[in-house]
């Protein structure tokens, strides 16, 4: 019964912060306050009234609609919403009343919030990464990690990307480099590894779907942070129990 209540306030609260994490993501890069003025359409400037801004379900009463002058209403807002309750669902699920649980909620804002910031600016923000890092890695400490695992993934997270940025030489933005430091710092040497192998792999079906849906072109630049957040994500939930499974097959 506690579980129950436990794993329906994560949903709750995942689609709540969310939707505080998306207007951090819309605002912070354009250097915009986060707290005033308050949530309006793009376009016609209504302001949203309390159960407009009610995450998920907001959207479907409005039907995808704005009520001021019925213009679209990006799905990304919603869709984010809804990553964010399942995910935190999902992390409640698996750690309990944990500090891990705590830690997952945490990186996994983090990362919704420089996810929504890159699909709208392709800025990755400094002051996202330099305000969560110093929380994740104080989260990372007491959700039991070894000491040196932090210190060890940010190094490595860093030397790679900072290879691959100057090989690539503009492939890669530095917000990304410095985004698999603080990635590094959460999941340590060995999955800050698997991470960005998801990561690519999942950026390169994306991108490759979309060119060949004629929605991109090779030229134009395809945000990333989606794909590092979702690959990242992934490797946070599943990396040991696939290392664990694995190793016991040979
Ligand atoms: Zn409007």
């Amino acid at each position: 019964m506690v579980e129950l209540i436990g794993l329906i306030y994560s949903l709750v609260l995942g689609a709540v912060i969310t939707s505080f994490t998306n207007v951090v993501g819309l605002r912070v890069p354009r250097k915009q306050s986060i707290v005033t003025p308050r949530s309006h359409c793009p376009s016609c400037g209504h302001v949203l009234s309390a159960w407009e801004l009610i995450p998920v379900f907001g959207y479907v009463f409005l039907r995808g609609k704005c009520r001021g002058c019925g213009g679209r209403i990006a799905p990304t807002y919603p869709l984010f919403e809804l990553l964010g309750a399942v995910g935190y669902a999902y992390s409640f699920w698996l750690y309990g009343f944990s500090l891990t649980t705590l830690l997952a909620f945490v990186f996994l804002s983090t990362l919704l919030a420089l996810a929504m910031s890159d699909l709208s600016t392709m800025l990755v923000p400094n002051v996202i990464l330099m305000f969560t890092a110093p929380i994740l890695m104080l989260l990372a400490y007491s959700a039991g990690v070894v000491w040196w695992s932090p210190i060890a993934g940010a190094a490595l997270g860093f030397a790679v990307l900072a290879t691959v940025f100057f090989v690539s030489k503009g492939g890669l933005g530095a917000g990304d480099v410095k985004l698999f430091t603080v990635i590094g710092l959460v999941l340590g040497p060995r999955d800050v590894l698997v991470a960005l192998f998801l990561s690519s792999l999942i950026g390169a079906i994306v991108g490759l779907t979309l060119i060949g849906l004629k929605r991109m072109n090779r030229k134009q630049p395809i945000p990333f942070v989606p794909s590092i957040a979702l690959g990242t994500m992934l490797t946070f939930w599943f990396s040991e129990r696939f290392f664990d499974w694995y190793f016991d097959l040979m």
